[in-house]
């Protein structure tokens, strides 16, 4: 399957494209962040989190697990393509702060919902080793004292190869943590130098070798196409030293420009991004690359090894989509911590503030911070099943639709079934009469825009003057 992403036609692909390039949701939840509600607030979230500490086994098929997401939003030095929430800083008191306040957050969520024990932690940003070694190993216990990892978690950290020593890497081992994800972007010096971002590749390698020899069992590479100054024959000499270092992992972003969220993107001249055309070479060229590796395709933006666990959670349909990306566990619940981290219970959203002012001060106030939400309706776990299992597994079959929900896929969806239709005529999907779908390996680059046909919300969102989601090209 892999392999047969690249035996797209490119002229054919080009030619549909310009009826795909438009904005839409990566889906890392259903529904999207912009339909939840300030009404969804702190005492709702607790309900939730009190009533998802029973350990059942639900319909959809749902498990005990428990996900936690730390949220660390600090930076030494902004890059410009940068759309995520972090803070630029060089002050040692708001990590202080920031330790203190998450303490409290992790005691009320503690006392919300009774003892558990973790699965999967993950800590991102920012960049989680923006704090010292020993703040690292304090944020460590506060989460851990409360929500014990079980034997085989998986414990995973983001950092930037630029801030982070040796002694970063032993600190955070001797925590536990044994994966470790690396932005890299690009490694071209006049990319890196309009992205403003310096890191020669001898730094990221030094890393990946320190955290190889200290017992890290994974390594992730993020990159990201359609950065200014990029052209196919650049990103392709980024990819020789990307494949020799031969991360475990590999996730390739399509760069979004998001000016109305990050307004430091609009210092890239218009003409020093990558055209469409460019841009889709790159990626096919990419992915060509890394399959040729020996990395399957995961899925949407994602590839693994063949011995990775993404490649077996994508062989035996555990493959689950949340807003990590995708990621092995499937139906379990993610709790998040810090400013904006967002929690996943299994019928409802919540989001903490972003800003880390009000993030502290509803955590002195409430103990948890939340600031928007979502309880999820019967209607939105039936589209949010069907959308995982088109992002996740490259099909959706009528009988399992069936067998979770009660009534048959082609009634409830058949104006969807419909949509899908001319998408079906430009060989995204093939259909079965009983309403199930397969995406081929051409749906697979654009699985969103197959997704998007089951959104019940997307219509109006679409109606308003701001963007909201980045191309899906
Ligand atoms: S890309 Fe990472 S290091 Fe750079 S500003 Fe964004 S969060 Fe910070």
């Amino acid at each position: 399957m892999a392999r047969d992403a690249f035996s797209l036609d490119l002229a054919r692909v080009e030619a549909i494209l310009p009826r795909y390039a438009i904005e839409g949701p990566r889906y890392t939840s259903y529904p999207t962040a912009p339909v939840w509600k300030e009404s969804f607030g702190v005492e709702q979230f607790k309900t939730e989190l009190a009533s998802g500490s029973a350990e059942e086994i639900s319909v959809t098929g749902e498990g005990d697990g428990l996900s936690l997401y730390v949220h660390v939003p600090f930076c030494r030095s902004l890059c410009h393509f940068c759309a995520c929430n972090k803070i630029i800083t060089s002050k040692a008191e708001l990590p202080l702060r920031f330790l203190d306040t998450i303490e409290r957050e992790v005691a009320a969520v503690r006392e919300a919902t009774g003892p558990r024990t973790a699965t999967q932690q993950h800590w991102g940003g920012g960049t989680p080793t923006h704090l010292t070694p020993d703040q690292l190993t304090r944020l460590f216990r506060i989460v851990t004292d409360a929500f014990p990892m079980r034997a085989e978690a998986e414990i995973s950290i983001e950092v930037d190869p630029r801030v982070t020593t040796d002694e970063h890497v032993a600190a955070l081992r001797a925590c536990g943590f044994n994966r470790i994800s690396m932005g890299v972007q690009d490694f071209e010096p006049k990319v890196q130098q309009a992205i403003h971002r310096i890191q020669p590749v001898e730094q990221t390698r030094h890393l990946v070798e320190v955290s190889r020899a200290s017992g890290f069992s994974g390594v992730n590479f993020d990159l990201i196409y359609g950065l200014p100054y990029q052209t196919e024959e650049s990103f392709a000499r980024t990819l020789d030293q990307v494949l020799e270092i031969a991360p475990d992992r590999l996730a390739l972003y399509s760069y979004a420009h998001v000016t109305w969220l990050a307004k430091q993107q609009r210092g890239f001249e218009r003409q020093d991004l990558p055209g469409p055309s460019t841009k889709l070479r790159i990626m096919l060229g990419a992915i060509e690359r890394f399959v040729d590796a020996g990395y399957r395709f995961i899925g949407l933006d994602h590839f693994a090894s063949s011995e990775d666990e993404l490649s077996k959670a994508l062989a035996d349909r555990t493959l689950r989509r949340n807003f990590m990306g995708h990621t092995t566990q499937a139906g379990v619940d993610l709790i998040g911590f810090g400013p904006s981290a967002i929690s996943e219970l299994r019928a409802s959203y919540a989001q903490s503030h972003r800003k880390l002012d009000d993030w502290e001060e509803a955590v002195r106030e409430h103990g948890l911070a939340t600031m928007r939400g979502h309880q999820l309706t019967g209607d939105d776990i039936e589209r949010r099943w069907v959308i995982g299992r088109l992002m996740c597994h490259g099909e959706l079959r009528a009988d399992e639709f069936e067998a979770v929900f009660g009534h048959p896929l082609a009634s409830g969806f058949a104006r969807e079934l419909r949509q899908l239709e001319p998408i079906a005529a430009d060989g995204l999907v093939e259909q079965a009469p009983d309403g199930s779908l397969v995406v081929t390996p051409l749906g697979r680059l654009l699985v969103r825009n197959v997704a998007m046909v089951f959104d019940a919300y997307l219509a109006d969102q679409k109606k308003g003057a701001q963007p909201m989601f980045s191309k899906t090209v």
